[in-house]
């Protein structure tokens, strides 16, 4: 009995067997990879990573399930890890220009880690205070509102800096 042991250059390797069944197999499972979304922002997650995809939540809407994003899940139940204290009178001045500043960087930073969120922000007469779910965000803001306007900063750790407050005031 003469067996094929080789195959001419250039033909594709048939599979047989079991090799045939495990990429079968394979293909299978790959199709059928569902999404998590964030019921709350649309964020998908993906081997652990969350992220914003339109497109993806579009196109492979079959298999979904919904979990809050870690965002989302910090909003919920309130674990904040940083607030602002907005006393500088600018924010009464120009109340859009700030909270629109303060979005736009929470929009950008939320991309790179959803836990960078603004939980909520108090308006009152004259100042304002506002409240992060991760300590790099609150930081971020400070500095970004330093170097937008004429201003002083102050930052406090605490709890070995897993919290942190800051305060937004005019330059002495
Ligand atoms: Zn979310």
């Amino acid at each position: 009995m003469v067996r094929q042991k080789f195959f001419k250059q250039g033909n594709i390797k048939p599979l047989y067997g079991k090799i045939a069944d495990y990429v079968k197999q394979e293909k299978e499972e790959k199709a059928q990879e569902f999404l998590t979304i964030c019921p709350k922002c649309g964020a998908i997650e993906k081997k652990k990573r969350w992220f914003w995809d339109p497109e993806v939540k579009e196109s492979k809407r079959k298999e979904v399930t919904y979990r809050l994003c870690p965002g989302d899940e910090a909003i919920e139940n309130q674990w904040i890890e940083g607030d602002i204290l907005l006393k500088n009178k600018i924010v009464t001045l120009v109340p859009e220009q700030i909270e629109s500043l303060m979005r736009n960087i929470e929009e950008a930073e939320r991309h790179v880690d959803p836990r960078n969120r603004i939980a909520l922000i108090k308006k009152n007469k004259s100042f304002w205070k506002v409240y992060t779910t991760s300590v790099y965000l609150a930081e971020r803001i400070g500095r970004e509102l330093e170097k937008t306007y004429v201003s002083h900063v102050t930052y406090k750790f605490s709890k070995g800096e897993k919290r942190i407050s800051v305060v937004w005031e005019e330059k002495a």
